[in-house]
């Protein structure tokens, strides 16, 4: 099994994780830029962090055979401190770097005006650059919070297709279905989604644009709940190229939106990669 993990915070993970990814099957991950926990005092304290994402952490993950982009944006979380908001104007620098495949972490925490102004913003320069968007939903008040999101997503005038909208669970789903964005899962080990609900979702909305993600930080997460998820597909009756498709093809096909997916060469006789825009060799 060869598994892509579209939204995974590597930064807070260790060197044993990248082994046991590897061994896995996790050959290729996207990293989300998002808080740290500790909230960040200036904007300088997210440019560090930026470039650790498209520099160190990319350099790590090679060390274990592990293929690793970024996605760059001001998270909604932090969108509500002044002392953060600036950051939103030295984005473009990031925005044009090579590694860069999407603008997100995006989208709504509190609901605030002033996360509204981000993530419209953050929209536009979606647009701008010609990147994917990867939304995150809010945990509290989830419903509310991913209709708001669609309203949102729908008026910026972003290509539905070009919008991943993540941490959806059986109630939200319903309401990114049909809309043409792309519906993301985090699977943890104790709440959101687990590998057999997710079974069951797969079960009734099919495998085309579903991304599932092991979204693993800081918190009690865990890395291989991607091959878990994967696993329990199979159990239940799934082939093994539906398991691809949602574990790799997907990934590959919504992140290759940026034109700047860098898989490596392809494996003999691979052909899937075919269709979208992806750069093989070099770097
Ligand atoms: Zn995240």
């Amino acid at each position: 099994m060869r598994i892509f993990d579209p939204h995974i915070h590597m930064t807070s993970r260790t060197t044993d994780d990248y082994a046991r990814m590897a061994a896995a099957g996790v050959l290729a991950v996207v990293e989300p830029s998002f808080w740290l926990g500790q909230p960040r005092t200036n904007p300088g304290s997210f440019t560090d962090y930026f470039d650790s994402l498209v520099g160190w952490e990319p350099y790590r993950a090679a060390q274990f055979g592990v293929v690793h982009h970024a996605t760059i944006a001001l998270n909604p979380k932090e969108a509500n401190d002044p002392r953060c908001r600036p950051v939103l104007d030295l984005l473009p620098r990031y925005l044009d770097k090579d590694r860069v495949v999407a603008v997100g972490e995006i989208g709504y925490d509190s609901m605030t005006p002033e996360e509204d102004d981000a993530f419209e913003r953050q929209l536009a320069l979606a647009v701008e650059y010609d990147l994917p968007a990867l939304v995150h939903t809010p945990h509290r008040d989830k419903a509310r919070g991913t209709r708001r999101t669609m309203e949102l997503v729908a008026a910026s005038g972003i290509e539905p297709g070009r919008v991943a909208v993540d941490h959806l669970n059986e109630v939200t789903v319903e309401l990114v279905h049909g809309s043409g964005c792309w519906m993301g899962f985090s699977i943890y080990p104790e709440t959101k989604m687990s590998p057999p609900r997710m079974v069951e979702l797969l079960r009734t909305y099919g495998t085309e644009r579903v991304l599932v993600n092991s979204a693993a930080d800081w918190g009690v997460s865990d890395p291989l709940l991607t091959l878990e998820t994967g696993n329990a597909m199979l159990a239940a009756g799934f082939g093994e190229d539906d398991v691809d498709r949602v574990l790799w093809r997907n990934p590959v096909e919504f992140y290759g939106q940026s034109g700047r997916l860098d898989l490596g060469p392809a494996p003999a006789g691979e052909a899937t990669f075919a269709g979208s825009s992806i750069k093989r060799g070099g770097s």
